[in-house]
């Protein structure tokens, strides 16, 4: 028989129950007894609607972050945190303390401190709590939380297998506040380790999932070293181990993998099916091969007796020592299709989630066990739905195809390089030295919401609702001129999201109404799903920004968000590769520049925040990406004239590693994030040669805190050590959406204000 498993199950809910849950207690509406009922309320029916598994995960359920949940298990908490009022009374407790590392507070603080960093797990959208490490850190046992939710699944008669994170991947996820090496922990790490696997016998466990994603990376011989010691120092244990990778192939790690004496191997049969027969071979034959056939990162159907046809022989070579799973936890796919029900039915049955992916899980598992016949109904369900997805003419329109099939290496080149463009871009602009400008949007009031909201349900009229956004325009346009900002920009208050606006106007898009995935904490984002070849029917801003731009005698930035951008914030299709569907998003964005350009718009920005997110886990893939990615930007781009000026910008900072990449983009500006850093961001210009014109953001919109004219002055001159002051902008570091109109005129007053001063000392 084959055994089937899960590896994690979404823990926020098929209505978010978990996140609201969390909000209440945040804000002392629901005491921590009720927070903890709704916790296992869910938890239980998760391990219901996966009762069908062979083997249930336990443990991956969480509060906030499941590597924040390592750390307080492993009894690491930043000692800042046991020194807020009250921590150590009895009032407090752990899941205050817990609260505090992941958010900077809890429901009872009064004053915050400072919350543990957040950064995203391995490639996906998801963000954990960082470890944080010190020389003198001392692990020690506290896995009271994981002992209780084994008894309780216990209880329900569940079959459970604890998931917990390897210590070594822990480590690694880590960062040291001393400078020291992290690695010099591991010893005391692994006797941890060893005590909770105790626990874990003591508790009747038969088998424990223990991940180690990090063993799809790039390994160091130290790092490689750290795994064998730990995995041979933990072997004592009478458990069972499964040591579970995930989100991508092993490489060269492959002979590591196998070699570690744990009784099972994990390994990713979605990104690394080409590694599954050479796995199979180098595994030892008293060791499990999980394989992870189901993908654990998207929304289409599994085919699954193309699936079958592929296992059957791998079943007769493995018999019992193969299990089947999901290829990572079901964390990152939303949770139920059958909360759905405004979608597009055809599309619909194209589609699983979560649930639906155990489901196929399951049909699988019978069709070996018990012959095709046992699931006829099932896979022949599923054959339609493959093939009525593969022939679709709303997935493959052949006028698409043949554009992108039609790309000309010209089309990403500007007519001249930039040193001649900007010369006729100055001559029409004709700005000041620090000329300023915003990143796009303007506070998104209630008002604006509550327009955007009446308008998507019928409430008002289009026309109505034209009315009410030109206002807002108009407000903004107002305010800025009067603030005497240079390049001005609409605001954006027709945007509920920067993606989403764009894919509602795309043929290839649809939208979920449930299809939440967990961001971070409480915080869920729902990605929109890219299902066919994507087209422009008709432009999406040109009417608005013409409208800004006839309010102005100033330039009137036009807003696009790029290709790459909208590519990495959806759920992509899986029948072609990526670089593939981001050009047919960049020749769709290219005509909304091109048709901005002949609407008379001067200067258009074409944002890309995820650009940096989309880099692959290893680096040597990392040129690849990044060719394919800036490729699509130029094409978007570059069909201007040379008096057209093009913006992007980027929210992250860490651009040092790919800063060439991002020049060969060839914006004639780009904006960026650098304020929280004090400028340091702009080392990378000491020994790259930044060709360009530049907006090193010059204060923190993430704060309500008003930056001051002095600092602004201050970081510009920072700036100016590196670039020449005739070629830097000043400028926020993002768009001000989140922010309030109060905080925002005073802010910019200042930068308007600092900028003059700096032009006056610079001419
Ligand atoms: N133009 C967008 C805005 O200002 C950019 C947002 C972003 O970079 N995340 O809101
Ligand atoms: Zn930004």
């Amino acid at each position: 028989m084959v055994t089937i498993h899960n590896l994690g199950f979404p823990r926020i809910g098929k209505k978010r129950e978990l996140k609201f849950a969390l909000e209440k207690y945040w804000n002392r509406q629901i005491s921590q007894q009720e927070l903890e009922t709704v916790a296992a309320n869910l938890r239980q029916q998760h391990w219901e609607v996966q009762s069908q598994l062979d083997l249930v995960p336990v443990g991956d359920f969480s509060f906030y972050d499941q590597v924040l949940d390592t750390s307080f298990m492993l009894g690491n908490i930043p000692a800042r945190v046991l020194q807020v009022e009250g921590a150590d009374s009895n009032k407090s407790n752990e899941l205050d303390n817990y609260f505090r590392v992941a958010r900077g507070r809890s429901a009872d603080d009064s004053i915050g401190v400072s919350a543990g960093e957040m950064t995203k797990w391995f490639d996906t959208n998801y963000h954990y709590i960082v470890p944080e490490f010190e020389k003198t850190t001392q692990f020690s046992l506290h896995a009271e939380r994981l002992l209780e939710a084994i008894q309780a699944a216990k209880q329900h008669g569940i079959k459970a297998k604890p998931v917990i994170i390897g210590p070594v991947t822990y480590l690694w996820l880590g960062k040291s506040k001393d400078g020291s090496n992290k690695l010099e922990l591991l010893d005391d790490l692994i006797s941890v380790y060893a005590q909770l696997f105790q626990k874990l016998e003591q508790s009747g466990i038969e088998w424990v999932q223990i991940d180690e994603p990090i063993l799809v990376m790039e390994l160091s011989q130290e790092w490689q070293h750290a795994l064998r010691k730990a995995y041979y120092q933990l072997q004592a244990t009478s458990l069972n181990l499964l040591l579970a990778t995930y989100f991508g192939e092993i490489q060269e790690n492959l002979q590591l993998v196998c070699e570690l004496p744990v009784n099972g191997l994990h390994i990713d049969a979605i990104n690394g099916k080409n590694e599954v027969a050479k796995v199979i071979d180098w595994l030892p034959s008293h060791k499990v091969l999980s394989l992870g056939i189901i993908n654990g990162r998207n929304i289409w159907k599994t085919d699954l007796n193309a699936t079958l046809n592929w296992l059957k022989p791998i079943y007769s070579r493995l018999q019992e020592r193969l299990w089947l799973a999901p290829s990572c936890s079901l964390l990152h796919v939303p949770v139920d299709l059958n909360s759905e029900v405004k979608l597009d039915t055809e599309i619909q049955s194209w589609l699983a989630f979560a649930v639906q992916k155990l489901d196929e899980l399951n049909t699988l598992a019978k069709a070996l066990n018990n012959g095709e016949e046992s699931v006829a109904e099932q896979l022949a369900d599923n054959a339609a739905a493959i093939n009525s997805r593969k022939q679709s003419n709303r997935v493959h329109v052949d006028s698409v195809k043949q554009r992108v099939l039609g790309i000309k290496p010209d089309m990403g080149k500007r007519q001249s390089p930039y040193k001649q463009r900007a010369k006729v871009q100055h001559k029409r602009f004709n700005l000041p030295l620090f000329p300023t400008t915003t990143i796009g949007s303007f506070p998104q009031t209630p008002e604006i919401r509550q327009t955007r909201r009446d308008y998507r349900i019928g409430k008002i009229s289009k026309q109505e609702y034209q009315k009410a956004m030109q206002k807002e325009i108009a407000t903004c346009v107002r305010e800025q001129e009067a603030l005497g900002l240079d390049v001005l920009v609409h605001g954006e208050p027709e945007r509920n999201d920067m993606v989403e606006y764009f894919g509602e106007q795309l043929t290839g898009y649809i939208f979920t109404q449930f299809g939440w995935v967990q961001s971070y904490g409480s915080r869920c984002v729902k990605p929109p799903i890219i299902y066919g070849d994507i087209s422009r029917p008709k432009a999406m801003t040109v009417d608005w920004i013409k409208y800004a731009q006839s309010l102005t005698d100033k330039p009137m930035k036009g807003m696009l968000t790029g290709p790459v951008t909208i590519l990495n914030w959806s759920f992509v299709r899986d029948d072609q590769p990526r670089a593939e569907t981001c050009m047919q998003l960049a020749l769709a964005i290219r005509d909304e520049v091109l048709d901005l350009e002949q609407a008379g718009i001067a200067i258009i920005q074409i944002d890309e925040a995820a650009l940096r997110e989309g880099l692959p886990l290893r680096k040597k893939q990392w040129q690849t990406y990044l060719d394919w990615a800036v490729q699509a930007f130029r094409i978007t781009a570059n069909g201007v004239k040379d008096d057209t000026q093009i913006h992007t910008h980027m929210c992250y900072s860490e651009f040092n590693d790919i800063i060439k990449s991002i020049a060969d983009m060839d914006a004639d500006v780009i904006t960026i994030e650098t304020s929280r850093s004090d400028m340091e961001l702009l080392d990378v210009f000491d020994k790259f040669d930044y060709p360009n014109e530049i907006g090193p953001g010059v204060y923190d919109i993430h704060s309500p805190n008003i930056p001051s004219v002095e600092s602004i002055i201050n970081l510009m001159e920072k700036a100016s050590q590196r670039i020449p002051a005739e070629r830097l902008w000043v400028n926020p570091d993002c768009g001000l959406k989140t922010r309030k109109w109060e905080e925002v005129k005073p802010a910019l007053r200042n930068m308007v204000e600092a900028s003059r001063r700096l032009a006056r000392a610079f001419k």
